[in-house]
């Protein structure tokens, strides 16, 4: 599956780095990546496969933190796209107009 590769942008001076375990991508270095924060508990419900294959209903900031396998979030916290899949960005509130 095609992980959310952009073209290069800008150079910025963000200090961003990602928040995923082992992923050392940062904003400064990694320029075909995006930075998504994380959602706000409670704000949006995304469809989430579960254990027995079913879609259900559950929170994206837990969701979040379950496929990320992230237990603390900070408001400061970024998520890259390496761990997006392209069709994942139906799912995200990326700018391609797309929503959940
Ligand atoms: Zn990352």
């Amino acid at each position: 599956m095609e992980v959310g590769i952009f073209t290069e942008r800008v150079k910025s001076k963000w200090r961003v780095c990602c928040a995923v375990k082992n992923c050392n991508s940062k904003a400064s270095k990694n320029l075909n990546v995006v930075f998504h924060k994380f959602p706000k508990a409670g704000e949006r419900t995304v469809l989430l496969e579960n254990y027995f294959g079913n879609l259900e209903k559950i929170d994206k900031f837990k969701a979040w933190k379950k496929l990320l396998n992230i237990n603390e979030v900070t408001p400061q916290m970024k998520i890259c796209s390496l761990h997006f899949k392209k069709t994942d960005y139906i799912l995200s509130d990326y700018n391609s107009g797309k929503k959940i």
